[in-house]
């Protein structure tokens, strides 16, 4: 199920790019005003329904914090659970954590240990608004597989052509973008 250029131009431009922020050079991509949209966001939904209602998952696994809305979202339109991907520090029982790299230095990302043991052999969807280098989803995709499942596939709302991330996850779980920025 792709995306029709209709519905592709709705979300396209309900999407605001604000120069600039948050240092000078970068464009930010931001959904809020999609969220805002919600005639932009019901298309979006819906076809992110339709595809994944043949998938066979069990979770959607969200990446903090912006994956957090569209896939509880998803999961809820699906009858499937939700797994929030943290920033460090933030989940209270037993992580297991991923380090990326980032410009400078590191960050780290972590689950729950015991966040897809309802399902054994349990296929997730990781999803995040959008991918720049690929290095927070390539983390959350290696968190998905230590935690016993399986990442079936990596979906973003906006990807960044110009970078490598998409081609690096490519290696690691199949991936779908909506928005190909290039
Ligand atoms: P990366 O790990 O480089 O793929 O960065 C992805 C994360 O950073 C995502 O969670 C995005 O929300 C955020 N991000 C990176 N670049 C941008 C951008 N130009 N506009 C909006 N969000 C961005």
């Amino acid at each position: 199920m792709t995306l029709s250029k209709t519905e592709q131009n709705i979300i396209e431009k309900a999407i605001r790019d604000v120069p600039d922020f948050p240092k000078p050079g970068i464009i930010f991509k931001d959904i809020t005003t999609l969220l805002g949209n919600k005639e932009a966001f019901g298309v979006l939904m819906n076809h992110l329904y339709q595809r994944y209602k043949e998938y066979n998952l069990d979770y959607i696994a969200g990446i903090d914090a912006r994956g957090f809305i569209f896939g509880a979202a998803l999961a809820q339109m699906l009858g499937i659970g939700f797994v929030p991907v943290r920033k460090r520090g933030k989940l209270p029982s037993t992580t297991i954590s991923e380090k990326y790299s980032l410009e400078y230095g590191f960050d780290e990302i972590e689950i729950h240990l015991d966040a897809f043991s309802g399902v054994s052999h349990a296929r997730v969807l990781l999803i995040d608004d959008l991918i720049a280098t690929g290095g927070t989803a390539n983390a959350a995709a290696n968190l998905i597989t230590k935690a016993g499942a399986t990442c079936v596939e990596a979906c973003f709302i906006i990807s960044l052509e110009f970078l490598d991330g998409v081609k690096n996850l490519q290696q690691k779980t199949d991936v779908y973008s909506l928005i190909k920025v290039s």
